[in-house]
């Protein structure tokens, strides 16, 4: 309470008011008290808090171990890397009918008790995996690339849907699919859709992450994804930048390269080992097709390549009307922002649809304008140059 809330009691005033000005000031005492009171308490809770956070912070490292074997409710076989077992006890707080033979767990240093239970390897985040049950895109989303779309649904939605067509006929579908094309032009919304179409769980793995975030483990990583897949099935599987898995092979001069090796000749044993009819599919996508290993094209492998080119005057125009659908807009002429904006690819048209969205709350509008667009165009393509660039290095890699 500040000093001139304070009642002030001036001598000359009467008994009477003496007594009201104590009165008031007592109550006012009183509530200064309790507001003190809920200070303090509350201090004391966040004190609490530090010291339990110091606590932990001060604990040593705990070792990570494998439960081999529960003896009863209280003890366990455990084993860190390949050395001894030990019988050790578990911690009360942990639930028991989560502990299985093969958890990963951690172990007290001193003690070795189980103190914490741990992700299991398999565990999507934990190996970089992208999981998603239903993807919420679908086809309806994808602007342009029509032929495209129909291309993949024939490869791997027909097979799914309707094997006994293929038995009927006597051939194989294709195994997988490799969809090819500058960045940004729709192969993963691509993928996504034909995982919603056909119900299937959709398993996204970057295979430059493969092999630089857990390096020596990309082989076993590859594994697990497709022992994943199998598991989730139907599954569509999509290997994006599959190129920094699949490049040419060198020779193997460095222990990168080996490892990279390691990792798609994983890759390829997966693929050859899985029944065309199943229903696990693999998509992959790549931005340089020149550099990919011939031994990943071969059929029984990715035996469909399909080119996701940069969008034309069209397919520019169709993409913007997706992401304008849910837009306010007022007198804004889409056709002319399509033809100004060749060389642009999908990514580039979403942005500059926000972006022009951006402009028009920024001058507290609900309606967005073409000049927004017009804005939107410039901030986000930068000028002529940049979409010069982007057609010049199309021509170069795609033709
Ligand atoms: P990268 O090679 O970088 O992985 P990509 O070809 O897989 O690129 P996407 O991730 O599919 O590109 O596209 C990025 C975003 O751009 C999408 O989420 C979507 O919003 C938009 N986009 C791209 N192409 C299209 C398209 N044809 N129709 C509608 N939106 C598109």
């Amino acid at each position: 309470m500040s000093v001139e809330d304070e009642i002030k009691f001036e001598r000359d005033e009467t008994y009477d008011d003496y007594i009201t000005y104590l009165k008031r000031r007592i109550r006012q005492l009183e509530l200064q008290v309790r507001t003190l009171e809920a200070d303090k308490e509350r201090l004391e809770r966040e004190l609490s808090r530090l010291r339990m956070e110091m606590s932990r912070m001060r604990q040593p490292p705990a070792f990570a171990g494998t439960l081999l074997e529960m003896l009863d409710e209280e003890r366990a076989i455990v084993q860190n890397f390949n050395g001894p077992r030990f019988v050790v006890r578990i911690a009360p707080w942990i639930e028991r009918e989560k502990l299985k033979p093969g958890s990963r767990v951690a172990l007290d240093q001193r003690t070795m008790a189980v103190i914490e239970l741990l992700p299991s390897q398999k565990d999507p985040s934990v190996l970089g995996f992208e999981v998603i049950d239903k993807p919420m895109v679908s086809y309806k989303d994808i602007g342009g690339l029509k032929k495209q779309v129909q291309e993949l649904r024939e490869a791997v939605e027909l097979p799914l849907k309707h094997p006994k067509l293929f038995e009927k006929v006597g051939i194989d579908p294709p195994k997988g699919v490799l969809l090819y094309g500058p960045p940004g032009c729709g192969k993963t919304l691509m993928a996504k859709a034909l995982a919603n179409e056909v119900h299937a769980t959709f398993i996204k793995v970057v295979g430059s992450e493969l092999v630089r975030k857990y390096i020596g483990e990309g082989a076993r990583l590859v594994s697990e994804l497709f022992e994943l897949a199998r598991e989730k099935a139907p599954t569509v599987v999509f290997i994006d930048e599959i190129d920094a898995i699949g490049a040419k092979r060198m020779d193997e001069t460095t222990g990168g390269e080996r490892e990279v090796n390691r990792t798609l000749m994983q890759l390829l044993a997966e693929l050859d080992g899985f029944d065309p009819r199943g229903n696990v599919k693999v998509i992959a996508a790549t931005n340089r097709p020149d550099i990919l290993d011939p031994a990943l094209l071969r059929p029984g492998r990715f035996d469909r390549l399909i080119e996701v080119p940069l969008p034309n005057f069209t397919g520019r125009l169709e993409i913007l009307k997706v992401h304008t659908r849910r837009m306010n807009l007022k007198d804004v002429d889409i056709k002319a922002i399509a033809e100004m904006t060749e060389g642009a690819s999908g990514a580039d048209l979403k942005a500059i649809a926000t972006e022009a969205g951006m402009f028009a709350i920024r001058s507290r509008r609900s309606y967005i304008t073409h000049e927004d667009f017009l804005k939107a165009v410039d901030k986000v393509l930068g000028g002529e140059q940049k979409l010069a660039q982007q057609i010049a290095m199309h021509e170069v890699m795609y033709g």
